[in-house]
């Protein structure tokens, strides 16, 4: 820094120097080439030729450091004859001359080597004194050299000490002159580092800095500011007028209130706003700081603006999403609350199917036991002697009514199970309506008698006697009817009512069965129609009954196009079922079955025929052995179906009777395997299956009919002289 500072000075003063010493020594050259010799001439030349030298190199962009030295040396000998001349160390020139030298070297100097130059001044007076004392050169004789001698270089001396006083303090001033340099400069690099990384702050946060200075009504921003804006800060207008203009319109009043009211408030405020750019719509987010003078009034406001664009749409899309989401948890919500719901239903349906099955179990077991302790009991009383042959009818009487009774549960269970699986077992048949009413209320008088019931049976007078419909069916559901009525009332009276009426569909007949007794629940009377179901569990071990009737009931009513519904019923007051049938349905709807006539079987001819029994009961075995022995037919017994293979590969029979379910190879296997083997006469199917699906099985394997257990003698001989008579004809 000193050196530039020393250098720059040089080249003024050397300027100077040279242009005054160029001038200077011209004059000096024309004047001397009239008053002088020609050596000083030479001398005023030789200076003006340094001094252009100097002047020259002053001018050239790559100047020597000492460009002055030229002028410098020219100035020295040029003075070196003025010297000799005017009187030597006496010349006036002489002090001067040394002091110009010194002076002239110490201020062009760049390096700072002024002693030297004084050195170089001080040894002109030894030198000259030597040179006064070989040739004197004085012009005033009385005054010694020596102290001419002295006094210059005091002269001298004082020159320096001053010089070097300035040199010094200009040394001084330029280090701290450099130094508070060098500290601006630094602050100046620091404060444009900040700049650029608040610049970079601001665009990474997308925030730019804003200034409003309110007396000069001057907006100033920040680079990222244009650049969120979107403005050209060449084209940029100041004015808050102009800030308001770039609003979005909608929005300017209330803003414009916002900044007033901070203005004369002084207190922060901030807003949200939308702009239009080239990029489209941006969201920006405003703040501003009210600046107030030191009087308190507020003279400036300061602030930043921020692009919340991304911000607002990631916001806005996890709203939607957060939204979305809380849709999805309610309905999940919902889902397990309905499944919970649903979980419940099906465990309290379980638990009520697992009750109904227990209690339809205890029914069982009652409704089975009963008849069978009968059977038992009788066949018991039937091993002791010395019965009278009425009591023994009487036994043997009871003994089938308790068989009739079991088998008639097992009927309905059978029938119910044939509606489940939806083969409907109806046949159709014409048929006296009044008469069979009529018999189906003279089979109950001995039980209404015995309660005391008044019962009363009313035909309207349009009825027809003659209706075409399942007699059978009409009769099961008739008599389920009237013996819950009879059975659910203690006393009082049951009123049978048969009318008819016309519908969309035909003639109905409308049964209306009413009694006042024990009357149904409200809640018993929602599962009233349900297999199994009997009310409370009281209900069934007061009075027995499987709760299968009125479920079967209902489902033959459907089954015949009609239906059963309970009209009313009244705890304690009683209950009014109606049977609604239809006795002319639409033909094509109809599944007409004839019901086969009962024939008179004679006995018919079988004897000499031979039939093989395949049976693993000994004592069905026995029994159809027993029901057979009359008619003169060989029998030959095979208790599974391996034996009932190899009896017919030895002999040839005329029928086969062969039980399905046996331990070893079944009925089926065996038919199958019979079949194969290439016999042709009839095999017949014997078996406690009675379900359709059982006999389509037996059909499958080569069975010619299916008989299902247990089996009147009766029917057994009819099926047995057909097959035997003509199986073909027989089985179409
Ligand atoms: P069950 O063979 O047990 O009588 P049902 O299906 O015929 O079976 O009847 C089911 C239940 O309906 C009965 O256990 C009884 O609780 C009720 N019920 C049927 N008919 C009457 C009636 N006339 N009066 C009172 N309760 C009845």
């Amino acid at each position: 820094m000193l050196t530039i500072w020393r250098q720059q000075r040089a080249n003024r003063v050397g300027r100077a120097l040279a242009v005054s010493g160029i001038f200077l020594a011209s004059i000096a050259t024309i004047a001397d080439l009239f008053w002088s010799d020609i050596s000083v001439v030479a001398t005023d030349i030789i200076l003006l030729l340094g001094c252009a030298v100097s002047a020259h190199w002053l001018n050239r962009e790559d100047r020597p450091k000492y460009f002055w030295w030229p002028a410098f040396g020219t100035f020295w000998i040029s003075s070196l004859p003025s010297f000799w001349t005017t009187g030597g160390l006496d010349s006036p020139f002489f002090g001067l001359g040394l002091c110009a030298l010194y002076v002239i070297g110490a201020v062009m100097e760049p390096e700072g080597r002024s002693p030297y130059y004084f050195l170089f001044a001080l040894a002109h007076i030894p030198v000259f004194f030597v040179i006064e004392k070989i040739h004197p050169l004085s012009t005033s004789p009385n005054i010694p050299i020596l102290f001419t001698s002295i006094i210059t270089a005091l002269l001298l001396c004082a020159v320096y000490v001053c010089l070097e006083a300035m040199l010094r303090t200009e040394n001084e001033l330029s280090l701290e002159f450099s130094e508070h340099y060098e500290n601006i400069k630094k602050a100046e690099s620091d404060l444009k580092q900040r700049e650029a990384q608040l610049r970079e702050a601001q665009s990474i946060a997308n925030v730019g800095s804003w200034e409003w200075d309110l007396r000069a009504d001057r907006i100033s921003w920040s680079d990222e500011l244009f650049k969120i804006y979107d403005v050209d800060p060449k084209t940029f207008d100041h004015s808050f007028e102009a800030y308001l203009d770039r609003l979005n319109p909608q929005m300017r009043e209330k803003i414009e209130s916002i900044i007033q009211e901070s203005v004369s408030t002084g207190r922060d405020f901030s807003f949200e706003n939308t702009i239009s750019t080239s990029r489209g719509k941006r969201d920006i987010f405003s703040r501003g700081r009210a600046v107030r003078d030191d009087s308190g009034r507020v003279v400036k406001m300061l602030g930043t603006t921020q692009d919340i664009t991304d911000r607002k749409r990631i916001e806005s899309e996890l709203t939607t999403a957060r939204g979305e989401l809380e849709a999805r948890v309610e309905e999940r919500t919902q889902q397990l609350a309905q499944s919970l719901e649903r979980e419940k239903a099906a465990k309290e349906i379980a638990e009520n199917a697992s009750l109904a099955k227990m209690q339809f179990l205890a029914n069982m077991s009652h409704e089975i036991r009963t008849p069978m302790n009968s059977i038992l009991g009788f066949t018991e009383l039937l091993k002791e002697e010395g019965h009278s042959t009425d009591q023994f009818n009487d036994y043997l009487a009871r003994i089938r009514d308790n068989g009739s009774q079991l088998l008639h549960l097992i009927d309905d269970i059978l029938d119910l199970s044939k509606f489940e699986a939806g083969n409907i077992p109806i046949r159709k048949s014409n048929f006296a309506l009044k008469t069979l009413i009529g018999n189906i209320v003279d089979s109950f008088l001995p039980a209404i008698k015995n309660k005391g019931i008044h019962l009363e049976l009313k035909f309207a007078k349009d009825i027809t006697d003659s209706v075409f419909t399942d007699s059978n069916r009409i009769s099961q559901i008739l008599t389920n009817l009237l013996s819950n009525a009879i059975k659910f009332s203690e006393k009082g009276e049951i009123q049978i009512e048969v009318a008819t009426k016309t519908m969309s569909d035909g003639l109905h007949f409308i049964f209306d069965i009413e009694d006042t007794g024990l009357g149904i629940s409200l809640e018993n009377q929602q599962k009233l129609f349900q297999p199994f179901s009997q009310g409370d569990s009281s209900v069934g071990r007061k009075f027995g009954g499987s709760g299968l009737g009125l479920a079967l009931s209902k489902r033959i009513a459907e089954a015949l196009g009609g239906d059963l519904k309970l009209q009313k019923s009244v705890p304690g007051m009683g209950s009014h079922f109606r049977l609604d049938i239809p006795i002319n349905p639409a033909k094509e709807n109809v599944v007409e079955t004839p019901v086969p006539e009962e024939k008179h079987i004679e006995e018919p001819n079988l004897r000499g025929k031979t039939i093989l029994l395949v049976e693993d009961s000994p004592d069905n075995a026995f029994l159809i052995s027993h029901f057979l022995k009359t008619l003169g037919v060989q029998i030959d017994l095979a208790s599974d179906g391996l034996q009932a293979v190899e009896a017919t590969k030895k002999k040839t029979y005329d029928c086969i009777l062969m039980d399905i379910q046996m331990p070893g190879m079944d009925g089926l296997e065996a038919t199958r395997t019979i079949r194969k083997n290439g016999f042709q006469n009839p095999i017949i199917a014997l078996t406690a299956h009675a379900l359709a699906k059982e006999a389509e099985r037996s059909f499958q394997a080569g069975c010619n009919v299916h008989l299902t257990k247990p089996i009147s003698r009766k029917e057994l001989i009819q099926t047995l002289s057909e097959q035997i008579r003509s199986p073909l004809e027989a089985s179409l």
